[in-house]
């Protein structure tokens, strides 16, 4: 439920709303802006007698949010939410973000090489896994934290963001520690735990829908971490599982525009997951841009025949660059722009 003040109420008759919800035993949240502040009621179970806030001072309406989530939705907050991150990257405004690099942190030699390659074609931040969710427990599981060391590494030696998954709760400690970005798998985003975990870490956090997660399910777990209080949350879409086994996934790239109507949350695509072939990737992220991605998230290793997990859907470096030429098109063709990489000497 939101109670919605009038023009112009005063900061006094704010907190007495803010009093009232909590004498009903709920939480208030606040919301300054530009149009009209709102106060939020979190925890509404139905059973809020809402004509007690309505008949309060400076009260001009309340709203009652349909869906089962609330902070995420639209109807909470219109405005689009735009993630700051370090260096002054923005997810979720003008500017199409491109992360980029290989399924897994390998080696200092290969993440360094990579970071460097996806940067100067044109990636902001560095994707690398250092903690590995792999189907089978005799293949390749990563790192662990001392590929979170060398993304550190090749961040400060190139300028880039990190992005890295963290799969349990001392992960999600570890990668807070040392990625700008925290990414919740797709295998992992109705872990609730986790998420809760997730939603008091401190950084931004990367949500990739479940293999067989409805979007209701994915913006309830969203709202799993915005509860907790983190508000910086990006969605992404990184494909279903459907019946036809031609690709890895179904890129089910409709999330991409009904995120948008439902939710003020930015949403970014992966076409690598989302496609499992290498040479599907470039048209889908094509695809996944010309469908209002806020963010695209590929798969690129320096010698894709020798990668430890992946190899077959990451890119080429040369094809890497090609993506970014051929995505920077058509994000100008609607009104966009492809983010830079952010330089170092600029970072706060
Ligand atoms: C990944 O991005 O490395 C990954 C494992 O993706 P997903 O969780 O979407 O399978
Ligand atoms: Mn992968």
């Amino acid at each position: 439920m939101l109670v919605v003040m009038q023009h112009g109420a005063t900061q006094a008759e704010v907190s007495r709303v803010v009093e009232t919800i909590e004498e009903l035993g709920y939480q208030a949240r606040p919301m300054p802006g530009a149009q009209r502040t709102a106060v939020g009621l979190v925890g509404n179970d139905g059973r809020v007698d809402a004509s007690r806030l309505a008949a309060l001072p400076g009260v001009k309406e309340i709203i009652h949010v349909t869906q089962p989530y609330k902070q995420v939705s639209r109807e909470w907050k219109n405005e689009p939410t735009i993630i700051r991150l370090p260096g002054g990257l923005e997810i979720g405004g003008d500017a199409v973000v491109v992360m980029a690099g290989p399924c897994s942190v390998e080696s200092e030699e290969q993440i360094l090489e990579s970071a460097r390659l996806v940067r100067d074609a044109g990636a902001a931040i560095l994707r690398g896994g250092a903690f590995k969710p792999r189907s089978s427990p005799y293949t390749f599981q990563g790192l662990g934290l001392e590929g979170l060391k060398l993304l550190a590494k090749a961040r400060d030696e190139t300028g880039l963001l990190v992005v890295t998954e963290a799969m349990d709760s001392e992960g999600v400690d570890l990668v807070a520690e040392y990625a700008d970005i925290i990414q919740i798998g797709a295998r992992n985003m109705q872990n609730f735990s986790l998420l809760k975990h997730a939603g008091r870490a401190g950084k931004p956090v990367l949500l990739k829908r479940g293999p067989a997660a409805t979007i209701t399910e994915l913006l309830l777990s969203a709202e799993y971490l915005l509860a907790e209080g983190n508000h910086d949350v990006i969605l992404c879409e990184r494909g279903i599982r459907g019946f036809d086994t031609a690709t890895r996934n179904v890129f089910d790239l409709t999330t991409v525009p009904l995120v948008h109507e439902l939710s003020h949350l930015p949403i970014i695509a992966d076409p690598s997951h989302g496609t499992g072939r290498r040479d599907k990737v470039i048209p889908m992220a094509r695809a996944a841009v010309a469908a209002g991605a806020d963010g695209i998230m590929v798969e690129v290793h320096p010698h894709p025949d020798r990668a430890l997990s992946d190899g077959a859907q990451s890119l080429y470096p040369e094809q890497f660059a090609t993506l970014v030429q051929e995505t920077t098109e058509i994000a100008k063709a609607i009104g966009r722009t492809i983010s830079v990489p952010v330089p170092r000497a600029v970072r706060a």
